[in-house]
């Protein structure tokens, strides 16, 4: 096996949407556990159109003399997953590391993602231990995760957590998709080659509430399915075979009952309208399953992600191995 580059910078990725409050002892927790490192570190801030003073906040961080803050300001509320896309775009570690500006993932736990991305990994996942969040997240969660589990058969625990450790490769991957509905932990699994988990802290969210109401929970769940698979659109086609055949089934069964027991059991036709009924709504259900198909593939396409990405090239007349990125940008 070929050995991924050693990581000489480490680069994190913040969020924020109205944190003014979380933003100090966020800087502060965060400069000190990259000087922990010693590697080169920078720390790239996106203020995904906070109406608070988070911007301006920010702007003077990066200011100060000595500062390893790159502030990015984006012009108005995108969501997390594509503010930290924007982050994406700025950095320049080997490592990038994302975490949640709400302190809810401690910073001290990234020498521990580092030491992890250094055995060799392409993405370091993590695990909230004790997490701190109400019970209709956290069961949310566990069902989706579940789900993941079962679709891709990744024995991935958690892809809540956005504390989360990805190679300068697997970045440079994601950049080359452009789709507008990610979710970043499952895009980044789609290219990662080796990735693992390890278990971290969780913590109760320092200042402020949860940036997320019901709708747009709901709606980061569908761009987690979306991301991850087009099934739900086939699940029509298995739902109007079912039906379909068993309409077909009650129209055999009422046909035979009626030639055996006579015109009056069959309720003057009133059981083979709905044994018709339920053939033709299943048939409906398949014809839509159909498109499904086609919605999925045209899904696919306009999506453009590279059909395949080549990690490395290795030849043998080179001495050293190519890093080459190839794709097929449709
Ligand atoms: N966030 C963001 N844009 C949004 C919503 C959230 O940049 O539209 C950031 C937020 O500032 C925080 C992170 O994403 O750094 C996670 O948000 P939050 O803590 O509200 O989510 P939760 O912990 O409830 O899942
Ligand atoms: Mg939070």
């Amino acid at each position: 096996m070929f050995t991924l580059p050693p990581i000489k910078k480490v680069s994190v990725v913040i969020p924020v949407f109205n944190e003014q409050e979380n933003l100090p002892t966020l800087i502060q927790r965060t400069v000190a556990a990259c000087e922990q490192l010693d590697k080169a570190y920078e720390i790239v801030l996106v203020d995904d159109g906070s109406s608070d003073d988070s911007a301006q906040m920010m702007v003077q961080f990066s200011q100060m003399p000595d500062s390893h803050i790159i502030s990015v300001l984006l012009n108005r509320n995108y969501g997390q997953h594509a503010a930290i896309m924007a982050g994406f775009n700025h950095t320049s570690g080997d490592l990038v590391i994302t975490l949640d500006a709400d302190l809810q993932n401690p910073p001290e736990e990234i020498p521990r993602l580092v030491a992890k991305a250094d055995e060799g990994y392409d993405v370091v996942g993590t695990v909230r231990q004790n997490r701190q969040d109400s019970p209709f997240r956290k069961m949310a969660s566990r069902l989706i995760n579940r789900f993941i589990q079962r679709t891709t058969g990744k024995a991935m625990g958690d892809y809540g957590c956005m504390l989360r450790a990805y190679r300068r490769h697997i970045v440079d991957a994601m950049l080359t998709c452009h789709e507008r509905s990610t979710f970043i932990p499952i895009l980044a699994n789609i290219f990662a080659r080796k990735a693992v988990e390890i278990p971290v802290e969780h913590a109760e969210r320092l200042h402020g509430d949860s940036k997320y109401s019901i709708i747009s929970l709901i709606n980061l769940m569908y761009d987690l399915v979306t991301c991850l698979t087009t099934t739900p659109l086939r699940l029509l086609s298995v739902i109007g075979s079912v039906i379909a055949l068993s309409g077909f089934l009650l129209t055999f069964v009422l046909v035979t009952l009626r030639l055996i027991l006579g015109p009056e059991w069959a309720a003057e036709g009133v059981f083979m309208l709905f044994a018709f009924l339920f053939s033709f709504i299943g048939a409906q259900f398949v014809g839509m399953g159909l498109l499904g198909e086609y919605i999925g593939r045209i899904y696919n396409d306009v999506r453009a992600r590279p059909r395949y990405f080549v990690q490395r090239v290795v030849k043998r007349e080179s001495r050293q191995d190519e890093i080459h990125q190839e794709g097929n940008p449709k």
